[in-house]
């Protein structure tokens, strides 16, 4: 939505379809369950001895980590699969909610910008009347 918009219609209509994807996102993360505020990285390492598969291009892995934050501090953990099979699908459902509510906040800033817009076109310049400076 890089597009200037000037027309007034435009806006309006805009807005509208805006406040549909919101509405539609609210309602998502309104219905979404259990979440585990971690978030899981994978990783290839290459030990790159003698004829190792890795020295020929094919990396030892995927390895899990999973970090979590507790007051100011991260932490990491190394995930075995089975751990893993246990929090992919709450630290996922994590993500999404979180994606979600970043999307939801964009939106308020493009209706936001937008209705500003729409207020600039509907201003009206002060009256020389207020401006003059009469007793
Ligand atoms: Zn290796």
């Amino acid at each position: 939505m890089n597009k200037k918009i000037s027309n007034r219609q435009e806006i309006k209509s805009t807005i509208y379809r805006l406040r549909k994807e919101r509405h539609l996102l609210e309602t998502h993360l309104l219905n979404t369950g259990s979440q585990l505020p971690i978030w899981i990285t994978t990783q290839y390492t290459y030990c790159k001895k003698g004829n190792c598969k890795c020295t020929k291009g094919k990396p030892h892995g995927p390895f899990y980590y999973l970090f979590f934050k507790e007051g100011e501090k991260i932490y990491h953990r190394y995930l075995s699969k089975w751990k893993l099979s246990q929090v992919n699908n709450l630290a996922i459902t994590y993500k999404r909610y979180n994606e979600m509510l970043a999307n939801i906040n964009k939106i308020n800033r493009q209706i936001d910008t937008l209705l500003r817009e729409n207020q600039r076109q509907n201003l009206i310049s002060i009256p020389k009347w207020i401006k003059e400076k009469k007793g």
